[in-house]
């Protein structure tokens, strides 16, 4: 296929929009480690998961042997209102590095949201509705998630209580109003309206709050109020397999144009567009039919695989969620000021976690103001204005991509453009006034919150 062929944006037809999610677990031979009861150290059972989570998500969360699951139609109907997502081929990008290099990047970010979160949301929202709950709450940091969520529950009609960190919540008005618009009610955590919010502000008054705060008062609203269950935008092994949704439609229409990727890169928060992104393709690796690098990329300020320990901690700050093995840094871990919000989560995916340890994926960390140069530069000649998330993927492919130049390696490279960045301009601001800094935790700093990692089983 020459060339000129491949279109700047490669977009499927509606109807190949894939019909079934694609569970990765079920190609790897060392299986995630399960989730733990913290009080008996052993794996969590279904029906101790059942007041938390949604029934039909408890299944998927457990599940690590169907390697498809099909996608209930009513959803597959809200993906039609914004996906097949585009896979664009970064031909001005590639022009202006005067790379070799063949740049593509799924970009996720054409929905109201603004980011991939919404894949995992409207399906969340649909088992919360099918299993007859009157809503659902959650947690959200800079607000992409709580958007999501609330857009999704509007569509099905359920009540969405979002707690959302104080800082945000302050700093962030414009997120709050989208997430109100969508009928979702929105409360600063920590607050006064749950037990572990009250004695969080006891022990740390004056606190502006943090994820692990918040999915603690999340979790304790969930499981206090008739008829409501928590729900979580990454991390999870059930998030994964929704965005799924990624990788198989960008497999697809590279498959379209023949097109075999060397690298692929994504961004990693608590790693659900990246295990989203590359599932088919870790599925080919895994089963031995291709080799691919994969590299994970995060903020040098919250470095959960690059210099994060694989043992079991707690997933949020007051201690009432199950137990997770996953790169951590520690549940104690506060990451200094960086404005990806969605990449500051103390610890990742568990699948991610196990690949990684496995040697089957990279990983690698970038310095915010890298990151916002990169942002900036694409800006400039694709047009998009990235999420600030979404920027650590594109700072390490265009590295690839100029040490290609050095090499004059021809490599095809595809990442993960999560979302755009419209809300994130403070940020924006703060780079272009010189007034970003790059604080990187020392390794005192580390071991503090190493210190606050649980006896290991
Ligand atoms: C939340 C978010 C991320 C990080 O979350 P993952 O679960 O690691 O994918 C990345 N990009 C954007 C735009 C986000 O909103």
């Amino acid at each position: 296929m020459s060339e000129q062929k491949i279109p700047y944006k490669i977009y499927l037809d509606e109807k190949e929009i894939p019909t079934q999610w694609y569970n990765v677990r079920a190609d790897m031979k060392n299986k995630p480690a399960p989730l733990l009861n913290p009080g008996t150290l052993q794996p969590m059972k279904p029906e101790e998961l059942a007041p938390v989570f949604c029934e039909e998500l408890v299944k998927q969360e457990m599940d690590d042997d169907t390697a498809y699951i099909p996608i209930p139609e009513e959803i597959l109907n809200f993906y039609k209102m914004y996906r097949p997502s585009p896979l664009i081929r970064a031909y001005f990008l590639e022009k202006k590095l005067d790379t070799p290099a063949k740049i593509y990047y799924k970009f996720e970010g054409n929905n109201t949201s603004g980011s991939h979160k919404l894949n995992s949301a409207i399906a969340q929202a649909y088992y919360a509705k099918k299993q007859g709950l009157k809503g659902v709450t959650t947690e959200t940091g800079a607000g992409q998630w709580g958007t999501a969520l609330s857009m999704a529950c509007s569509y099905f009609d359920l009540d969405c209580q979002v707690y959302m960190v104080k800082v945000s919540y302050e700093q962030k008005p414009f997120r709050r109003e989208v997430m109100r618009t969508y009928g979702a009610s929105v409360t600063p955590s920590p607050s006064e309206t749950t037990n572990v919010g009250k004695a969080i502000l006891k022990e740390h008054p004056g606190t502006t709050g943090s994820l692990g705060c918040a999915i603690s008062e999340a979790v304790e609203a969930a499981t206090s109020q008739e008829g409501y269950r928590y729900v979580l935008g990454s991390v999870l092994n059930q998030v994964l397999l929704h965005q799924s949704v990624i990788g198989l439609e960008t497999k697809a229409a590279l498959d379209k144009y023949n097109i075999e990727p060397d690298i692929i890169i994504g961004c990693a928060g608590g790693g659900s567009n990246l295990g989203g992104l590359i599932s088919p393709f870790m599925g080919q690796k895994l089963r031995g039919e291709k080799d691919y690098r994969i590299i994970a990329v995060e903020p040098a300020s919250c470095p959960s695989f690059t210099r994060g320990k694989y043992a079991y901690d707690f997933c949020d700050t007051g201690k009432v969620c199950p137990m997770a093995k996953m790169y951590t840094l520690g549940s104690g871990f506060i990451p200094s000021a960086n404005h990806a919000g969605g990449l500051r989560y103390h610890g990742m995916s568990s699948i991610l976690s196990q690949l990684y340890d496995d040697g089957f994926m990279e990983a690698t960390s970038v310095e915010q103001t890298k990151v916002f140069e990169a942002a900036e530069q694409f800006a400039r000649v694709e047009g998009i204005l990235p999420a600030p998330e979404s920027s650590h993927a594109i700072r390490v492919a265009i590295d690839e991509a100029l040490r290609c130049k050095e090499t004059g390696e021809e490599k095809t490279i595809v990442f993960g453009l999560t979302g755009t960045g419209y809300f994130d301009m403070v940020a924006y601001e703060k780079f272009h006034n010189k007034e970003m800094t790059d604080y990187i935790p020392t390794d005192e700093d580390l071991q503090k919150s190493f210190d606050t990692l649980p006896p290991q089983p």
